[in-house]
């Protein structure tokens, strides 16, 4: 969006519909599912950046061009070791073991954290751990395929 940084927050829910294509029930199911946190307002209006546009784009096609479901898009999401990419304070404190993030599977980092009263939506929308993560977890999901398909015995 001309004349805005990629992160700024200036759609409204609507527009961001307008924009991706993914209706309004749909974005506040991620946002419930826990695949993206929008900016909330003080009278808790959701607002989106275009860079949010991107990560909505990158789970729609995820659901709609490799059959993904919303389960396995956390999974990939909670295989991704922000323990190891940083952004996360607790991180830097705690032995990786202790971190409820490191043994948690299904679930991503950021919504163990908040969960537990750790880190709060604005701590994880401005963490590079949640901002990179649609576009790692594109990359994973390609890593599992192969592997997968490697690993397959044949047939003959
Ligand atoms: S997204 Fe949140 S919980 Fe995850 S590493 Fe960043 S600050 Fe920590």
């Amino acid at each position: 969006m001309a004349g805005f940084e990629p992160h700024e927050p200036v759609l409204s829910i609507g527009l961001a519909a307008e924009r991706s294509g993914v209706a309004v029930p749909t974005l506040r199911l991620y946002e419930a599912e826990g695949l993206i946190i929008p900016y909330k307002t003080e009278t808790n209006r959701r607002l989106f950046s275009s860079e949010d546009l991107e990560r909505i784009e990158c789970l729609r096609k995820l659901i709609h061009e490799e059959g993904l479901n919303f389960a396995g898009i956390r999974w990939l999401l909670s295989a991704l070791p922000c323990w190891e990419l940083g952004g996360c304070p607790d991180c830097d404190v705690k032995p990786k073991l202790e971190c409820a993030t490191f043994s948690s599977t299904g679930e991503p980092c950021w919504v163990v954290m908040r969960r537990l009263g750790k880190k709060s939506d604005e701590d994880c929308r401005n963490c590079p751990v949640y901002r990179s993560a649609h576009k790692r977890i594109r990359r994973l999901r390609r890593v599992v395929v192969e592997l997968s398909i490697s690993e397959t015995p044949s047939s003959s």
